[in-house]
């Protein structure tokens, strides 16, 4: 395993020209060659085009300004269009699709002079909580190699683990950043709902869907998010806000909160002993005020996510019919998204009855509010990202198990708020990483919690 490097002192290095980005990128990529065939993080190295815009940035620095990321290197998950990449959602179904446009959050990563390096691997579609539904291989965890390294973003964080590239992309709709980054040991935001924009990114759930920042630390997490954020003209679902400063981190909060419903549904004791033992050490030594709060609609998160997301991607996928792109999806998909389609189907056409759908709308709106009182009693909620330990390779769980090892990422979704990761402890040699939700656009408070508790 390589030690990685503070996001900060790597940035410094970079902007001040004691490592040059072509010295970086080039033992980034002979790292990828050699650790690559056995960790699967990367679908695709984008060799040439980082060489050469290494080159090009190397002889920008010698003439004045750079960017906030200069010279580090992204990883982009398979689901985020950058032109010229192959963008297949780990899919024989867009296995031949090359970008054709760069998604918002690209343009805007290479406006600050980041290096995109490659595409990472992920679950198919999205869909998935391990990265073993991939087309083309399961991710291995770099940090406990047994184990799954968590899904949908498994190449993401994997890379990120693994230092094959500095910071990366991922997406979350019901916490897929968030459960990688915490069983590879990294850090993970998942932004409030129109915090960045989605467009360009190909949607599982579009009404759930995040791109998603994940890194070594919260320095280079907040960075990245700072980076993507901001209005664009192109996601209609945008929120006009300006963009408080993820990096200069704010005033410490007051009150941080545990609920007793995330302990009953812990199913693994030891996952929750971990998170409270740091919460409560954490609160201690920020002299914080602690409170339990009762939440109850969120037991119901995994029930109306699932009933959502099922619709949306149905609808969603309609374009993948064969005649423009890609192949006809019901004939060259996995398992789990024909699940998907068939289920959403069932769904949409029973919908007139507002059997499912719509009720599932009205327990997303229930969660919604429950977190808007919530959040006027408390700055920030701790709880464990997933309720059991990631499960061994290939000992594939059933669609229900799955579905149910999100139960503590997917509320914040329905919600719309913000979440962040970051590690807490291991248990037997596997990271366990706590998890903070805060208010909705309230991402600076959100990473500077996480930054006080990744250093304690
Ligand atoms: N595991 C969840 C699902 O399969 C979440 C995936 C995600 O966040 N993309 O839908």
């Amino acid at each position: 395993m390589v030690t990685l490097m503070a996001t900060k002192e790597l940035l410094t290095q970079l902007q001040e020209g004691k490592l040059l980005c072509i010295e970086h990128v080039n033992q980034q990529l002979v790292l990828i060659k050699k650790e690559n065939p056995r960790i699967n993080a990367f679908l695709y190295t984008a060799e040439k085009e980082a060489l050469e815009r290494a080159r090009a940035l190397d002889g920008k620095r010698k003439k004045g300004k750079v960017g906030k990321l200069f010279g580090l290197t992204v990883g982009v998950k398979a689901n985020i269009n950058v032109i010229g990449m192959p963008i297949s959602c780990a899919s024989k179904t867009l296995e031949n699709y090359y970008g054709t446009y760069n998604a918002d959050v690209i343009e805007k990563i290479l406006a600050e002079d980041g290096i995109i390096i490659g595409i990472t691997n992920m679950d198919e579609f999205a869909c998935g909580i391990s990265g073993e539904t991939s087309a083309f291989g399961p991710t291995i965890n770099p940090t406990s190699p047994k184990h799954v390294p968590g899904g949908s973003s498994s190449g993401s964080a994997a890379a990120v683990a693994a230092g094959l590239c500095d910071v990366a992309l991922g997406s979350d709709t019901g916490g897929s950043i968030r459960n990688p980054a915490s069983h590879c040991g990294i850090v993970g935001i998942k932004p409030s709902y129109g915090r960045v924009s989605r467009y360009g990114l190909i949607d599982l759930s579009m009404s759930l869907d995040q791109i998603a920042p994940c890194a070594p630390d919260t320095d280079g997490c907040a960075l990245l998010l700072e980076v993507i954020s901001g209005y664009s003209d192109n996601d209609p679902m945008m929120y006009p806000l300006s963009v408080p400063l993820f990096t200069h981190f704010g005033k410490q909060p007051k009150t941080i909160a545990l609920s007793p419903v995330f302990e009953e549904l812990c199913k693994d004791k030891k996952i929750y002993k971990i998170v409270k033992e740091k919460v409560l050490d954490f609160a201690k030594k920020q002299k914080l005020i602690l409170k339990e709060i009762d939440l109850k609609y969120v037991a119901l998160a995994v029930e109306s996510y699932y009933p959502i997301v099922y619709t949306e991607f149905f609808s969603g996928t309609r374009k993948y019919d064969g005649r423009r792109y890609g192949k006809r999806i019901e004939e060259s998909c996995k398992e789990e998204v024909l699940r998907r389609i068939i289920g959403g189907r069932m769904i949409s056409c029973a919908e007139y009855e507002g059997r499912y759908y719509r009720k599932a709308l009205r327990v997303r709106r229930a969660i919604q509010e429950e977190f808007e009182k919530a959040f006027k009693e408390v700055d920030v909620i701790a709880l464990p990202t997933t309720p059991e330990l990631p499960h061994l390779l290939r000992k594939i769980p059933s669609p229900e198990a799955s579905y149910a090892y999100d139960a503590f990422t997917i509320p914040a979704n329905l919600a719309g708020i913000c979440a962040g990761v970051v590690p807490a402890g291991k248990i037997d040699g596997v990271p366990v990483g706590v998890q903070l939700y805060a208010g909705n656009f309230k991402e600076d408070v959100l990473v500077t919690v996480m930054k006080v508790m990744e250093g304690q």
